[in-house]
């Protein structure tokens, strides 16, 4: 063919167009080959296929035709596999799915065993989705989480409830510049406030020194009796024998009016990843969500420090009435946003309750309930749970304003006061005391808390000595008391 178009004269051009020619040709057949040999593969895999997905089925069906439209419309570059090799591949992937799915069970299960909840995280890797006895990663977990159980023994370190400290705090100062600034209400902050600062120090001495965060809860713990009467019981938490449980609980949650502006966060929130959090307005006026009061502060703690929560115990906040709760002001129905605080303070409390966060009540108005005459217990309690127990749920711990105890008795309660609280459902009663006291009564629990504020670092640092190395914790911009 390219000799018709041989030219004399153009000697160079030819020989160039020559070799195109060949090129072109060979180019032609390499394509005819690569495209004849896929159809024929795909032909021979398309027929393989309808063998063996159309088993006992009319060969004349047009069942294959899916198949085949999916072999002939898609241009994988991929070789394709026998059937054999395809098994093989499958069998791989679901290996593999198994695998996955079996790590993420031990994982879940781990984190259950990390706060020292060993039935949990048995159950867990019991619940797996086929025969866990099947699985040699499952049993040997499960193995593991038996053998650690056995190592476990009520209270850890302690041998009775009588030794568990419930420590309280107020609202952490965020910014001590502003609560230290030396107004009228300095000497009020000093004495009663514990800063951000101060409290992630407590947190970490406590932590390195083997405590565990607990549920009252599971102190003083409600059992079923044989004749099936409920009673209280001291619990059993089982802990690893150096171990240490306490309870935590934080008082006026409410970020009262007064505080405004003295470096304190102005009310609890969810944040944009449904974390608990609260807000603070900064210098400039921004509003900034953050760690700035002991709810985040302690959350961001147990981040990094998961096992310092008994099977995800946190604390209580109790929560007077007379300016709203958690910083929203539903106690004034003529507020603007009344309606959409209330909402926000049942979704606070709701997502605070998920986190494992406890509530209590702290009397409505914040008097001396000792003082108080059975009338007015009636009414601040019941206007409390009209406006704030409406709001937060259910809660059967009620933590006395200044400490004060209803009674002073050391025998069962037996003021018309208590039957009252009683009878609203209140079963644990807590005041303030220097050191750990409680009282497991077969109907309720009273158990005293210990303050960390300024005055107990200041005035009387002996009674901390058990708990904190107190020369790295107290603020060092923190003044002298007066
Ligand atoms: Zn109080």
């Amino acid at each position: 063919m390219s000799e018709n178009f041989k030219s004399t004269n153009e000697l160079n051009s030819n020989n160039k167009k020559k070799r195109f020619k060949k090129f072109l040709i060979i180019e032609i057949i390499i394509l005819c080959i690569i495209v004849g040999g896929y159809f024929y593969f795909t032909l021979i895999k398309s027929n393989s296929d309808k063998n063996t997905d159309n088993t006992g089925v009319d060969s004349g069906q047009v069942v294959g035709e899916a198949d085949g439209d999916k072999n002939n419309g898609t241009i994988t570059p991929e070789p394709t596999l026998t059937p054999e090799e395809l098994e093989q591949q499958q069998k791989e992937q679901e290996q593999k799915e198994l695998e996955e799915k079996i790590n993420a069970l031990i994982k879940d299960a781990d984190a259950l065993a990390t706060v020292y909840d060993y039935d949990g995280a048995i159950e867990k890797i019991k619940s797996f989705d086929g025969d866990y006895l099947e699985q040699v990663a499952l049993t040997s977990a499960i193995d593991g989480y038996e053998a650690t159980k056995l190592t476990l023994d009520p209270l850890g370190a302690y041998d009775s409830v009588d030794q568990i400290s419930h420590i309280f705090f107020h609202s952490l100062i965020a910014d001590p510049s502003k609560a230290f600034d030396d107004d009228y209400k300095t000497n009020g902050y000093n004495y009663y406030m514990t800063t951000v600062g101060e409290f992630i120090g407590m947190m970490q001495q406590m932590y390195d020194d083997g405590y565990v965060l607990v549920s009252i809860h599971d102190v003083g713990k409600k059992v079923k009796g044989d004749d099936g009467t409920e009673k209280y019981v001291p619990g059993d938490i089982m802990l690893p024998p150096d171990k240490k449980p306490f309870v935590l609980s934080q008082d006026d949650v409410n970020y009262y009016e007064y505080m405004t502006g003295d470096g304190f966060a102005r009310r609890i929130v969810i944040d944009e990843n449904g974390r608990p959090s609260t807000e603070m307005i900064l210098e400039d006026g921004t509003i900034s969500v953050g760690d700035y009061d002991m709810v985040p502060v302690l959350e961001t703690f147990l981040e990094t420090h998961p096992d310092f929560s008994y099977k995800g115990a946190r604390g209580i906040l109790a929560l007077t009435g007379y300016e709203g709760s958690m910083g929203y002001r539903t106690n004034d129905p003529s507020s603007p946003t009344y309606e959409q605080d209330k909402e926000t303070v049942k979704n606070v409390a709701k997502v605070l309750k998920e986190w494992g966060w406890e509530f209590a009540s702290h009397s409505y108005g914040h008097r001396d309930m000792g003082k108080a005459t059975y009338t007015f217990t009636v009414k601040d309690t019941d206007r409390w749970m009209e406006e704030v127990g409406s709001l937060i749920g259910p809660t059967d711990v009620y933590i006395f304003p200044y400490g004060i105890d209803i009674e002073t008795t050391l025998d069962h309660y037996s003021s018309d006061k208590f039957e009252y609280l009683k009878k609203l459902g209140f079963d644990y009663y807590c005041g303030v005391f220097k050191d750990p006291w409680i009282q497991v009564k077969t109907d309720y629990v009273r158990m005293t808390r210990r303050p960390l504020d300024g005055q107990a670092m200041l005035q009387f640092p002996e009674r901390l000595k058990d708990l904190f190395d107190l020369s790295k914790i107290i603020d060092s911009t923190r003044p002298e008391l007066k």
